[in-house]
């Protein structure tokens, strides 16, 4: 058994929708990035690479390589999966949290879930995604950001 940890945060601004966890959200805010900008999707990847020993996301998709300027970031969740796939692991569960003020996010976890689930291989039931705000304190409770946080378990083949 493997553990994994990722964090990941971007800047919040005025705009006409985003990204988080695969989802589409529409709000008059955006998120500001090289990518997509999806913040849960990037600490998801993080805690995969960590607990299988590959490093980080900025490793395989740099914010200075224009061949990921406004990449969708499904693309580098699917790419992760492969490359445990290729190591022999297997994900035994995840959990994660977005952190924002705004948008309100609640509505959208289970439509998340599934879209991540789906770019996994793995049953919705194995991944959990939880919604939180910071209470007003912070850059989060300014809406100046928003953070994800994930934690994987992964059981080797081998
Ligand atoms: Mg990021």
């Amino acid at each position: 058994m493997r553990i994994g940890n990722g964090y990941d945060v971007h800047r919040l601004v005025p705009g006409d929708g985003m990204v988080i966890g695969g989802v589409h959200i529409s709000c008059p805010y955006g998120i500001k990035a090289h990518s997509d900008g999806d913040v849960l999707i990037h600490a998801l990847c993080d805690a995969l690479l960590g607990a299988a020993g590959l490093g980080d996301i900025g490793r395989y998709f740099p914010d200075t390589d224009r061949q990921w300027q406004g990449a969708d970031s499904r693309d580098f969740l699917r790419r992760v999966h492969e490359m445990l796939a290729e190591h022999g692991l297997r994900i035994v569960n995840a959990d994660t949290t977005v952190v924002a003020q705004v948008p309100r996010l609640a509505p959208y976890v289970d439509a998340m879930r599934a879209a991540l689930a789906a770019d996994l291989g793995i049953h919705a039931a194995m991944i959990n995604v939880k919604a939180t705000t910071s209470e007003r304190m912070g850059f989060i409770g300014r809406e100046e950001g928003i953070a994800a946080h994930a934690v994987v378990l992964l059981e080797s083949d081998k």
